[in-house]
């Protein structure tokens, strides 16, 4: 370690935490040591995100620390997971304060909502890139899964899907109105952590949506083994999201586009939720039903059928089959 990525992990992202989980060892020796807690299972994730490739050239700093954490406190979320640690290993062209003091606001004020602690870090020279491996904690033997939804549940997702994807055109435009909705679910994703909790022991398969509905939903059924039929009309999509399928005449747009990181997951049909829909701060909606019949079908109000085994890849721009 060089002494100025040494003052960089030092004046940015040491921290101390009053809540959480304290490590044994943490940042400023060569590893970090971690006690999990007796009873308890460890989940870990890694996420990188690479300017040009994940996020836009000069984008917010503050935004970006936020969205770094909250696409990795996703994952977690998708297996019910409770976030305790996290580490970070950060690629930099220079070392800017101004935009490292921003950078490391707005990571820590999202891992100070979840009392996660940072408990070690690296930082190099180089074209930017981001890598959080995050930590979470899980009951002994209880984890959401891709591989266990069964013919007859039902598939819910949560709040609506497409908002990202809208708010990616709009950041593509340029578009910098910090109270358009669908900006501010793209460039500020909301991780269902406390969702993904309440569904252990309730789901029999839970995903987070980061690569666009249709991607995410194939991957459970193929990880089941099985098949759906998602009703369209029942899809929960925002004003402005019909509005751009409507400009477009693109109905199958909000199957494809990624980075809403709300959860999809399935439930036998006796679960009862009730109960979990009362006690959530967001909306969950049912969207169809898993089958037998491997393949993910899409039902219009015409009673047309479209099958969809495939997910849009926007990056080189092309369909991709995933069964
Ligand atoms: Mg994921």
């Amino acid at each position: 370690m060089s002494s100025s990525e040494f003052s960089v992990i030092d004046e940015f992202f040491t921290r101390n935490f009053s809540q959480g989980l304290s490590p044994a060892l943490g940042i400023g020796d060569d590893c970090a040591v971690l006690d999990v807690p007796k009873g308890k299972q460890l989940a870990v994730s890694t996420d990188t995100l690479l300017e040009g490739v994940h996020f836009l050239p000069n984008s917010d700093p503050q935004l970006l620390g936020h969205k770094v954490l909250a696409v990795n406190l996703s994952d977690l979320a998708a297996v019910g997971a409770t976030p305790v640690w996290a580490s970070l290993a950060i690629t930099l062209p220079v070392i800017d304060k101004v935009w490292l003091s921003k950078f490391s606001q707005g990571f820590f004020e999202l891992a100070e909502k979840y009392a996660l602690q940072l408990v070690g870090g690296d930082t190099t020279c180089g074209p930017l890139s981001i890598t959080v491996t995050i930590m979470g904690l899980l009951p002994q033997g209880m984890r959401l899964t891709r591989a266990g939804a069964r013919p007859g549940d039902s598939i819910y997702v949560s709040n609506t899907v497409g908002n990202a994807g809208l708010g990616l055109e709009k950041a593509k435009a340029a578009c910098t109105d910090i109270v358009d909705e669908a900006l501010v679910a793209y460039l500020s994703p909301n991780p269902r952590i406390e969702l993904g909790c309440k569904l252990l022991g309730l789901a029999s398969s839970c995903i987070d949506i980061s690569d666009g509905l249709s991607a995410d939903l194939n991957h459970i059924l193929k990880a089941s083994g099985v098949g759906a039929t998602v009703s369209h009309e029942s899809l929960p999509l925002t004003q402005a999201v019909r509005k751009h399928m409507a400009q477009d005449a693109d109905w199958l747009w909000p199957y494809s586009t990624g980075d809403d990181y709300e959860l999809c997951f399935t439930v036998p049909l006796d679960v009862n939720l009730d109960g979990l829909k009362g006690e959530l701060g967001e909306s969950i909606t049912k969207i169809g039903v898993i089958e037998e019949e491997k393949g993910l079908r899409i039902q219009t109000k015409d009673g047309e059928q479209i099958i969809l085994n495939k997910g849009y890849d926007h990056f080189n721009d092309k369909w991709n089959a995933y069964i």
